[in-house]
């Protein structure tokens, strides 16, 4: 089905004192209409950066985009003017975060909070200019999930519990944008139980809304639940993509083994934290395939050059020289 998003070789340096940090190294990322992909890697490794890059949200400087294109309903965002950024921003795509006491603004009100988006996102909807700011803004809460909307409306963040909150900025990006929403590690700062009340209300909105959605995490049962293509990163780059099934059932790349290993086996749950060896260094990252210092299976080839992806089957795709002849 039709592309939404496509990111093609999108390479981005952080400047620090006395260099650079290659911290994006030619990430290949796409979504389609409807599908619910998962971004899945250690903490640090690129996945928050790359989509913030994706929002026009990545702060210039000190990040500084290299190369790379980011391909929204085939527009380059990257050679927008900020005005189309901006409408992307309103309409087309939404981020949420992990925290949702950063996203919300403490001193206005949570109804003064979604009339601004409202306001904004109308201008441009005109299926929807016929009900007030007043009407949008309930049935967004609505949409939530969150009892006594009209309550709500009047309270300041800091009144509401976290997981309300987060309802709150769900609401947010939703009456903001219909097509794309961006789910940075949804929940995390919140208990267990509320966490997946978080992610059960987001798949039932991207059902009813027909949106598509990016889910971000480290945590390898929260992929495996709530998404159905995924998207494996380490160290700034792509290394496996395949359908989550297939992912779970046949991880190729070393690293996702890797990963898969460190999950306890019942549970099926585990996060992307503590797999042996050092996490890179970003200011001199190993040449090559970035994972060959910490890879049980590297040989010669891997410390000169990055390896491509290489197609093993129609959905199943990965960057290991160890599959290369897959594709010949
Ligand atoms: Fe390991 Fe080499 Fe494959 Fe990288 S390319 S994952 S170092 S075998």
């Amino acid at each position: 089905s039709q592309l939404i998003l496509d990111i093609k070789n999108l390479t981005v340096n952080f400047r620090v004192y006395g260099g650079y940090l290659k911290v994006l190294n030619e990430v290949n990322f796409s979504v389609a209409q409807g599908e619910k992909v998962g971004l899945v890697g250690e903490t640090g490794c690129g996945k928050t950066t790359t989509m913030k890059t994706v929002m026009g949200i990545l702060p210039q400087p000190p990040g500084k985009i290299v190369q790379g294109e980011i391909f929204f309903h085939g527009k380059n965002v990257l050679t927008m003017k900020k005005s189309e950024v901006e409408k992307m921003r309103q309409t087309g795509i939404s981020m949420i975060f992990q925290d949702p006491t950063a996203a919300l603004n403490p001193v206005f009100t949570i109804g003064q909070q979604l009339h601004d988006v409202v306001q904004h996102s109308q201008s441009s909807d005109d299926g929807q200019s016929r009900l007030s700011a007043h009407q949008v803004s309930v049935r967004a809460l609505q949409d939530v999930s969150l009892p006594d909307p009209k309550r709500i409306l009047d309270n300041y963040p800091l009144q509401l519990s976290g997981g309300m909150r987060q309802r709150v900025c769900i609401a947010l990006a939703i009456a903001r944008s219909k097509q794309l929403l961006i789910a940075d590690e949804p929940g995390t700062s919140l208990d267990v139980t509320i966490q997946d009340q978080i992610l059960r209300l987001l798949n039932q909105i991207a059902a009813e809304k027909q949106m598509a959605i990016i889910l971000i995490s480290h945590s390898l049962g929260v992929i495996r639940e709530w998404t159905n293509q995924v998207y494996v990163m380490y160290a700034g780059s792509i290394v496996e993509e395949s359908t989550t099934e297939e992912l779970f059932s046949h991880p190729l790349h070393p690293y996702t083994q890797a990963l898969m290993d460190c999950v306890p086996r019942l549970t099926g749950g585990g996060t992307a934290e503590g797999i042996p060896g050092r996490i890179p260094d970003y200011f001199n990252p190993p040449t090559g395939c970035r994972f060959h210092p910490r890879c049980p299976r590297a040989f010669a080839l891997c410390s000169e050059k990055k390896p491509a992806l290489y197609r093993v089957n129609d959905t199943h795709q990965v960057a290991c020289y160890l599959y290369q002849e897959a594709n010949q």
